[in-house]
């Protein structure tokens, strides 16, 4: 009969102990690892992601093609499962849910923005209908229903076009009514998988401004996959992928100049991971033509790292 962990007895002793790793984050990833299998071959698309979100926040994620940015996205949004670490977002595990706690969670938790428009909305509806939509499966009377399809489309800069269909519709303008879908159930949390990736540089523009305005009025937490190099400026913190693993962070800060003006100031910084792992830029390897190993030393105020140069001292 009791052979069983005594789970309260766990439980206690786990709250003993130090906090937990992003405890109050919004967003948790931890040691985030995911692997394909396909047809016998193994794929690691995350290996060891580690990422905190703070509820509010609004991030954008770089990398290059094949770095893991669209499988990380869809494992926030619960449409993957992750092989190993830990996920939590808005305090739901997504390695430890049933199949009705995925449900829900997709549908009352995250709000999602594809790349491409026509994915976003239902080609035979009017834009104010598909904001609608969402709100009629979760059950909304009709006169709430539509004062926020207004209110929504109102707010992403495109209430004029309520009544037109996706096909009337520019290709910003459907992103822009794509991410009043996305918020019409009041999700915590809205990722956006490259929503720019197929509009011209001014529209895009426009479609960053619609999410942050939807972050800021609405207070949902917002993550963005983005190519675009110009993002830095529009969110509070880009953070680099390379290979599944975040390597990199921009962050963005408000000072004010020797006039008092207010200034933007975007530095960027490497990510230190908790197993104290560090990525060194490609091109900064590449200069000074460092590979397989590298001589650290500590010193007072940082720690420096020089090429392995004892192959040299033999010659
Ligand atoms: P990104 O969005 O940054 O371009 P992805 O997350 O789509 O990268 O892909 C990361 C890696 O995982 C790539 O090598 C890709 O080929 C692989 N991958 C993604 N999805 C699958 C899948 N369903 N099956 C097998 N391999 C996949
Ligand atoms: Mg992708």
């Amino acid at each position: 009969m009791s052979d069983a962990p005594d789970l309260a007895e766990l439980e206690r002793r786990a709250a003993g102990s130090t906090p937990e790793y992003g405890e109050d984050a919004h967003i948790v990833c931890d040691n985030l690892v995911r692997i394909y299998q396909t047809q016998g071959v193994e794929v690691i698309a995350l290996q060891g992601l580690d990422l905190l979100v703070a509820e509010g926040e609004m991030v954008a994620l770089v990398g290059a093609s094949g770095s893991g940015k669209s499988t990380l996205l869809n494992i926030l949004a619960g449409l993957d499962v992750p092989t190993a670490g830990v996920a939590r977002v808005a305090g739901a595990d997504l390695l430890d849910m049933s199949g009705r706690e995925r449900l829900r969670f997709r549908r009352e938790l995250v709000g999602f923005v594809w790349q491409q428009t026509a994915r976003n909305l239902l080609p035979y509806l009017s834009a104010a209908e598909n904001v609608e939509l969402p709100m009629r499966f979760a059950g909304r009377g009709r006169r709430e229903r539509r004062e926020r399809a207004e209110y929504l489309l109102d707010l992403m800069g495109v209430a004029d076009r309520a009544a037109a269909r996706p096909a009337e519709m520019s290709g910003g303008e459907q992103q822009r009514a794509g991410i009043a879908v996305a918020v019409a159930n009041q999700p915590k949390i809205v990722l956006a998988d490259e929503p720019t990736g197929e509009l011209d540089t001014t529209t895009g523009a426009q479609v960053f401004g619609a999410l942050r305005r939807a972050n800021r009025e609405l207070g949902v937490t917002t993550v963005i996959v983005t190519h675009d190099p110009n993002v830095a400026g529009n969110v509070d913190r880009t953070v680099g992928i390379r290979d599944g693993r975040t390597s990199s962070e921009i962050l963005r800060r408000t000072t004010r100049d020797a006039e008092g003006r207010e200034e933007v100031v975007a530095a960027e910084y490497a990510v230190l991971d908790r197993a104290g792992r560090l990525q060194l830029p490609r091109e900064f390897t590449a200069a000074l033509d460092m590979r397989d190993r590298v001589r650290l030393a500590l010193e007072t105020d940082h720690i420096g790292v020089w090429p392995d140069r004892s192959d040299d001292d033999h010659r």
